[in-house]
């Protein structure tokens, strides 16, 4: 068993990761000064973005003397974007726009987190804003009714970067009795997934379902149907939710599509895609004309499913472990093994939805909502 590859991302930060010793600090001290009463009307907004990776998420708090009910009343605000490769040290200011306002499942009370997309001192949206176009494909297609379901796969890894439950030394036995499994030999750290689902319910998120994955330490949850641009937002922060949580426990979480190189399964973000068309009587026709006109634009997609162009997705779609190849198109009823599957039910209803199963589990939403939109429905 090699962990070439969690040990290349240990490298890439300079820090030996491998190193790093289990902590914990005291819950029960922290609760205490939590229990502190502050003025009722005073808020704390956490403002949450995508750093200059594409891949994480940023965070810092302010305090507001209101509490705010919509996203429009909140001001716009900055960090040093420097600091985040986003910008250079000469010219660091990157300014926050919010966009959406949700309830902190972790301050609790009051206090809001405030998702955020970025943008330049010269107020261009910032490299890996990707929101603002698809917001543009969005508002085009708003008569449709496009709705989404996204479903994120993730590995839960102990501080040293090993998966979570394994042996320190090798490996669990082979996959098999993981999926959907039952029982401390079957399933490792069920209260991180429980937490991050009741904090999601919290914050007022579509999360509409979980379920233990293949390889031991890999989960899934469902975000969805969330219409336009919801469903970037919300996954976004969902992500952002399951990496607090994971911290409150010391461990985390790993969005890599391929974590554990070999005969372990990777990690994907299908993404289910309808519009009211599709969801209407013989709805079939028109999932029939979208697929078509995905079947033009293969590389196109894989170049917007993963942050780097499709390499992260080279080490995933290989045509196994429940994948396509990457470098084929193809699609069918009920058939893991595909690019574009279409459920049996939705088969045999004649009406529905579709799912594309190539995004990686460290996709940009924002990017896979967007291509989606553009090439199914604007023929772009
Ligand atoms: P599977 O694992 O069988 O592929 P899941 O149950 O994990 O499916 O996920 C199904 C996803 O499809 C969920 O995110 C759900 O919100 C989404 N979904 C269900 N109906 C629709 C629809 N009409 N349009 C778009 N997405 C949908
Ligand atoms: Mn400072
Ligand atoms: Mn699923
Ligand atoms: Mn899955
Ligand atoms: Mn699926």
């Amino acid at each position: 068993m090699k962990f070439t590859t969690i040990f290349l991302s240990a490298a890439k930060t300079g820090i030996k990761l491998a190193e790093l010793p289990r902590i914990a600090t005291n819950k029960t001290v922290y609760d205490r000064f939590m229990r502190l009463p502050v003025d009722e009307n005073i808020s704390l907004l956490t403002y949450v973005w995508i750093d200059g990776t594409g891949e994480f998420l940023r965070s810092k708090t302010r305090t507001h003397y209101n509490i705010p009910k919509t996203v429009e009343e909140l001001p716009s605000w900055n960090y040093d974007g420097s600091s985040t490769y986003q910008a250079e040290g000469s010219n660091s200011d990157t300014y926050l726009s919010p966009v959406a306002i949700y309830k902190d499942p972790f301050l609790q009370g009051n206090n809001r987190l405030v998702l955020c997309d970025t943008y330049k001192h010269n107020k261009n949206p910032a490299g890996t804003n990707h929101r603002a176009s698809c917001l543009d494909a969005m508002t085009k297609v708003k008569d449709q009714i496009p709705w989404f379901g996204m479903e994120q796969e993730y590995t839960i890894l102990d501080r040293d970067m090993h998966p979570f439950g394994w042996p320190k030394n090798g490996c669990p036995e082979p996959q098999g009795p993981y999926y959907c499994g039952v029982g401390a030999t079957k399933v490792f750290a069920r209260d991180v997934v429980e937490s991050h689902y009741r904090a999601c319910l919290y914050a007022g998120l579509n999360i509409c379902g979980t379920n233990a994955e293949v390889m031991p330490a890999q989960w899934e949850y469902q975000i969805g149907p969330s219409e336009g641009i919801s469903m970037g937002d919300e996954l976004w922060i969902s992500r952002y939710i399951l990496h607090r949580v994971a911290e409150e426990y010391g461990v985390v979480i790993s969005l890599d599509p391929k974590p554990i190189p070999g005969d372990w399964n990777g990690a994907g973000c299908h993404v289910n895609f309808s519009t009211k068309a599709m969801r209407d009587e013989n709805g079939i026709v028109e999932i029939e004309k979208a697929i078509e006109r995905l079947s033009h634009h293969h590389m196109r997609h894989i170049k917007a499913y993963d942050p780097k162009e499709g390499k992260d997705n080279e080490r995933r779609l290989t045509g196994k472990h429940e994948t396509s190849s990457i470098s084929d198109f193809s699609a069918g009823v009920a058939n893991r093994g595909s690019s574009i599957r279409i459920p049996r039910s939705v088969a045999d209803e004649r009406k529905g939805y579709f799912e594309d199963r190539r995004p990686s589990s460290n996709c940009d939403p924002y990017r896979v909502t967007d291509v989606m939109v553009r090439t199914t429905l604007l023929g772009e």
